[in-house]
């Protein structure tokens, strides 16, 4: 690590600045007022957060390409995929449900994992990617969006539901998704806005003359 004059930190809770200290792996910086998590030294942030991001690209492919579950009546079976629902939804009529849940369940994921890969793999094979700060911001704009969570309890609530009149099939995707769920919650823990900054950030990699 280059050596750096010691930065000032606002604590995002109580906007109290200190200094930001050089931290072991693993350990964590904490406000000296009140408490709130300034910032970690996560180790493998962007290797973790990388194998999550990958694994949870291909459960994605998944979860979009193969059906949610079946339904079988009178001997006829029917599969619908998300983006089957999605569209379905639309043609009922119900265009902001199947917007909102294209939104939240489709474009902001996969924009997501796109983002994650794009920054992440360059870092770990040492390069830097071009634009990187602008997907940064979208990172941190799109994160509140992304309900695969909510979409996963509501397909485990409408599939209880249909199972007291239909014989309902459970589908590749529907497994994909509770996967996918845990992949993204774990790449989100995992990752770390301030570890990603000081790799890319020119300064912090001692390339800016003073
Ligand atoms: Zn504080």
């Amino acid at each position: 690590m280059v050596d750096r004059p010691a930065q000032l930190i606002a604590c995002h809770d109580c906007d109290l600045l200190q200094r930001d200290i050089p931290l072991n792996p693993g350990c964590t910086a904490s406000c000296r007022r009140c408490g709130a998590v300034l910032y970690r030294n996560a180790t493998d942030s962007v290797d973790r957060t990388l194998a999550y991001t990958l694994a949870a690209g291909m459960l994605f492919l998944g979860a979009n390409l193969f059906p949610v579950f079946s339904i079988q009546v009178q001997g006829d079976r029917s599969a619908i995929t998300l983006f089957g629902a999605v569209l379905s939804l639309w043609e009922q009529g119900m265009k902001s449900i199947s917007l909102l849940v294209f939104i939240t369940a489709i474009f902001v994921p996969a924009l997501e994992l796109l983002s994650l890969t794009y920054l992440l793999l360059p870092i770990r094979l040492g390069l830097v990617p071009p634009g990187y700060s602008r997907f940064m911001r979208t990172l941190q704009f799109i994160e509140p969006w992304g309900m695969v969570e909510v979409l996963m309890l509501g397909m485990l609530v409408s599939l209880v539901k249909l199972t007291n009149n239909f014989k309902v099939i459970p589908g590749m995707a529907l497994w994909s998704f509770g996967v996918l769920t845990l992949l993204l919650a774990a790449a989100a823990a995992s990752f770390s806005a301030r570890d990603v900054w000081e790799r890319l950030d020119p300064r912090s990699r001692g390339e800016t003359k003073p």
